[in-house]
């Protein structure tokens, strides 16, 4: 049996690495185990909206991820159909956010910048290739037996938090449900190099055009750009891979060329669990809650947990009731989710695919309140397209 610490955060993902930076800076021994040799480098969430830069600020490493970021206020909202281009601005739509600005960067340059933030803190430390099997957990402390290249050991902390995403193995070995469905789509994340804001366009394009509806969004000042569709489940990944191109067919401003850097299939979901907290363990990010990422609530629900979560184990390390503290902390972020990240992600990916006429004049006008004008893209290609496919 290894030493014990005060924490052991299962999963090197972005909500883990957080969390654990969190807990270091209030003096805490902290492990991260994660089953992967490496951080993951997949196209996933790449947009950080006012909660989230906050808590970066928070953390120290809002600078740094300045350095890699591109910052964004303007939104457009197209609907092809109507020749309809509306731009809302950021600050418009939340007026009581602290930061004007989103910035935008891929999730893996934010699990790299909270890492070597991370590791910087004395009693700290990173372990990947280190799976967890089992847990088990008293009234002191808790144990996950994990699974590593020279074998099987146990490793012990006052207490685990579940960072390990959307399969979570600490939440299947607390036996708790994941309540909720899964949307019947596949969505397909793309990442291309193509000068769309040379083109006229925003940084954020959301195009709500019924079932060919699409994301297009800057990731960085490189000019990496990520284009989000929804695609058939039942259609095989090698072939989803081909129909990439047709999606671009539509949705590309004129007959350039582009490159397909990377891409990922996936499914999504709104779930959750009953509780995020049980004994010694405690659940965050994906693990304890997911929903589709069409209203950038994905990762910024997890960061929420994060800032939640930090502040109730540091008033527990001040001395403050364990119980009452992580039950806060459960009712407040899964009420949170319930009642406002996941309706809303919902709210907007039924807008953006939304095929009825009368629906769209609604949404629209709803969109029209937010708006600060309307930009100078020509919508000749997405609709010549359109017509075609
Ligand atoms: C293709 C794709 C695109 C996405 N796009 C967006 C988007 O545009 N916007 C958005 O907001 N969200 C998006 N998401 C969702 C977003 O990526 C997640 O919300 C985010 O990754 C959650 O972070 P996390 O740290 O909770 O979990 P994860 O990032 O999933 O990290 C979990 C970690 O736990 C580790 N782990 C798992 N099991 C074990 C175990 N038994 N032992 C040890 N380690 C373990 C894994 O190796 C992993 O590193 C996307 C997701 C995918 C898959």
């Amino acid at each position: 049996m290894d030493n014990i610490a005060d924490f052991i955060v299962v999963g090197a993902g972005p909500v883990g690495l957080l969390t654990a930076l969190g807990l270091a800076r209030a003096n805490a021994s902290v492990i991260v185990l994660d089953a992967d040799a490496q951080l993951n480098d997949s196209p996933r969430a790449m947009t950080y909206t006012d909660p989230t830069l906050v808590l970066m600020n928070r953390l120290g490493i809002l600078d740094a991820a300045e350095k890699v970021a591109i910052r964004n206020r303007e939104i457009n909202f197209v609907w092809p159909q109507d020749d309809l281009v509306v731009t809302i601005d950021t600050l418009k739509a939340e007026p009581t956010r602290t930061y004007a600005h989103n910035l935008h960067f891929g999730q893996e340059a934010l699990g790299q910048i909270a890492m070597d933030a991370f590791l910087t803190y004395p009693m700290t430390e990173v372990r990947f290739s280190t799976k967890v099997r089992a847990i088990s957990h008293g009234t002191a402390h808790a144990t996950v037996t994990v699974e590593t290249p020279n074998g099987v050991r146990e490793l012990r902390a006052k207490w685990v938090i579940g960072c390990d995403g959307g399969q979570s193995t600490i939440r299947k070995l607390l036996g708790l449900e994941f309540e909720g469905f899964t949307w019947p789509e596949r969505f397909v994340a793309t990442n291309v190099r193509y000068d769309f804001t040379g083109k006229g366009w925003k940084n954020v394009h959301m195009i709500c055009s019924g079932p060919s509806w699409g994301l297009v969004a800057k990731i960085n000042a490189e000019g990496l750009y990520r284009v989000t569709f929804p695609e058939d489940p039942d259609i095989p990944v090698e072939e989803v891979g081909r129909r990439i191109h047709d999606h671009y067919k539509r949705i590309m401003p004129d007959d350039e060329a582009y490159e397909i850097v990377s891409w990922a299939p996936y499914r999504v979901h709104e779930r959750t669990c009953p509780t995020y907290n049980m004994g010694r363990v405690v659940l965050a990010g994906d693990a304890a809650h997911i929903c589709n990422p069409c209203g950038g609530r994905g990762l910024t629900g997890g960061i929420m947990d994060v800032d939640r979560l930090v502040t109730a184990f540091e008033n527990v390390l001040s001395g403050a009731n364990e119980r009452d503290e992580l039950d806060a902390y459960t009712k407040d972020r899964r009420t949170e989710f319930v009642e406002v990240s996941s309706p809303f992600a919902s709210m907007m990916k039924q807008m953006w695919e939304r095929s009825d006429r009368d629906a769209q004049k609604r949404d629209q006008a709803e969109i029209m309140k937010l708006s600060v004008g309307s930009s100078s893209i020509s919508l000749a290609g997405i609709k010549r397209r359109d017509a075609v496919a």
